[in-house]
């Protein structure tokens, strides 16, 4: 058993529908961890940008629309998630066709990533208060700019076939090839198998046995962590 003074950091990166959403909750449920996708905090910015009338060619003007926004956490279950100016997240508008085609324009800002920075690096305290084991943090930079110094990092990957059939069964209409393209491209931190991470192939794995190759590995290491 994991216990609070050993409290630990695991950060899961990868393209779009790679698994790793579906990983980090099982993971989070089984280690006793908070949940936190960051993939949902910039649709969350891009949604408020784009009900705000900005482009993501006008850096001024979003920078003083991402002042006015005050960011905070509401926690349900293991799942921490981001609201602005105390709105929950409304996953209707977090998955809209308008924010799938945007999210990758504003997330390549270095405003969008600068008000994001701080925020995500204080959710591990956040999850020491509320007594958690540890947190695991999926996204794109995670292991590679938020936690470098994360105890565990995983990279998850899948080949197009299977990453465009899951958007497909999901009933979502998402250019994921696009995505990952600018995401890879961008100069500020860009999506990137951090150095040291280690990589799972989702292709031919159910959930299940991605979540317990994951649950393996913390179990077989934190005897050897110091902290
Ligand atoms: O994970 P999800 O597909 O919901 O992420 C949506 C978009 O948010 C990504 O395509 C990427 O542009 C951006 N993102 C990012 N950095 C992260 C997480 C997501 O740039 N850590």
């Amino acid at each position: 058993m994991l216990s609070q003074d050993n409290f630990f950091i695991l950060t899961i990166d990868g393209g779009a529908a790679s698994g790793k959403s579906s990983s980090a909750r099982g993971v989070a449920q089984a280690l006793d961890l908070l949940h936190v996708d960051t993939g949902a905090h910039y649709r969350a910015l891009t949604h408020a940008l784009i009900q705000s009338g900005a482009h993501a060619d006008q850096a001024a003007a979003i920078e003083s629309t991402l002042d006015a926004l005050r960011i905070g956490t509401q926690v349900t279950d293991q799942n921490a998630q981001l609201t602005i100016n105390e709105r929950p997240p409304v996953d209707s508008e977090l998955r809209s066709q308008a924010v799938n085609a945007q999210v990758s324009h504003f997330a390549a800002l270095a405003a969008v990533r600068n008000k994001l920075f701080h925020y995500q690096r204080s959710l591990a305290d956040f999850a020491r208060a509320q007594k958690f084991s540890g947190l695991v943090m999926e996204g794109r930079d995670i292991g590679s700019v938020i936690f470098p110094d994360a105890r565990y990092r995983f990279f998850l990957f899948a080949d197009e076939q299977t990453r465009a059939k899951r958007r497909q069964s999901e009933g979502q209409t998402d250019a994921i090839e696009q995505r990952d393209k600018l995401d890879r491209s961008r100069a500020v931190a860009p999506l990137t198998c951090p150095s040291g991470a280690t990589q799972i192939d989702t292709s031919q794995r159910t959930l299940a046995q991605v979540i317990q190759l994951i649950v393996d590995h913390v179990q077989t290491h934190s005897a050897h962590a110091k902290s």
